[in-house]
């Protein structure tokens, strides 16, 4: 579904990814796991268009979006679900769920529905004013303000950061759920150990660049993996 070829980004003169090449097969969830400051960050925000890339080309579903707006890519169904979730604080859940469907141009009554099935905490909460969530709860809401656009495939930039480890765990099990629900996933995380028990497949990212990739079970029981990231 998404190819990514030979991204190279700079900040300035600064290489912060040094041609990186991955493929996000259709249906499945990839994760991007690696140190702070590896890239990880950079690579989902230059995907969804909010960073330039200096070379290299981004493909979806066949097509070279590399040249695309940010809007234009949440129209071809790629929908980026930031690091620090970005809510809109002020504004009430319901608000903040209504703005991920600002695109389209049909009927949300039925997706409002789906997404309060599926975090029946944010319809408990629909009046309340987003920034007085929890750290959880905010997580819920910036993915559901991302499935409102109804997207082909989810960019998860650190869905577990700042949460205590039941949260994490309830949060990675919704990740499953929309994953099987038919929506391909690329997560970024730090926390490689439940990033590489719910991946299909996964790349390590080191100082710009892919050291390692594979089926991410597979990862998970090498040596240099566990030595580096599973702190084993
Ligand atoms: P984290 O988990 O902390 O987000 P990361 O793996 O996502 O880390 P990035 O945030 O993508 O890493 O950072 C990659 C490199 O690019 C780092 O060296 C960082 O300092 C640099 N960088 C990121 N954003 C900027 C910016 N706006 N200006 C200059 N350098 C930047």
């Amino acid at each position: 579904m998404l190819e990514v070829r030979d991204l190279q980004v700079h900040f300035g003169v600064i290489n912060a990814i040094k041609g990186i090449s991955f493929d996000v097969p259709a249906g499945e969830i990839v994760t991007l796991i690696g140190a702070n400051g590896a890239g990880k960050t950079t690579t989902l925000r230059t995907l969804s268009g909010i960073k330039k890339p200096t070379a290299g080309t981004v493909t979806l579903d066949g097509l070279d979006i590399t040249g695309l707006s940010a809007q234009d890519r949440v129209r071809r169904g790629m929908s980026h679900v930031p690091e620090g979730r970005r809510i809109f604080p002020d504004m009430t859940v319901m608000e903040n769920l209504e703005l991920g469907a600002f695109l389209r141009r049909d009927v949300v009554q039925s997706d409002l529905d789906e997404i309060f099935t599926r975090f029946p905490i944010l319809a408990e909460r629909r009046r309340q004013l987003a920034g007085t969530l929890s750290g959880g709860e905010q997580q819920m809401l910036a993915m559901g303000r991302a499935l409102m656009a109804k997207p082909k495939m989810l960019l998860l930039d650190e869905p577990s950061m700042g949460l205590a480890p039941l949260l994490v765990q309830e949060i990675f099990d919704i990740i499953i759920s929309i994953n099987q629900a038919g929506t391909t996933v690329l997560l970024v995380e730090q926390n490689a150990n439940i990033a590489l028990q719910i991946a299909h497949h996964a790349y390590v990212m080191e100082t710009g660049s892919i050291v390692l990739s594979g089926e991410a079970k597979a990862l998970a029981q090498t040596d240099e993996v566990k030595r580096a990231y599973l702190g084993g």
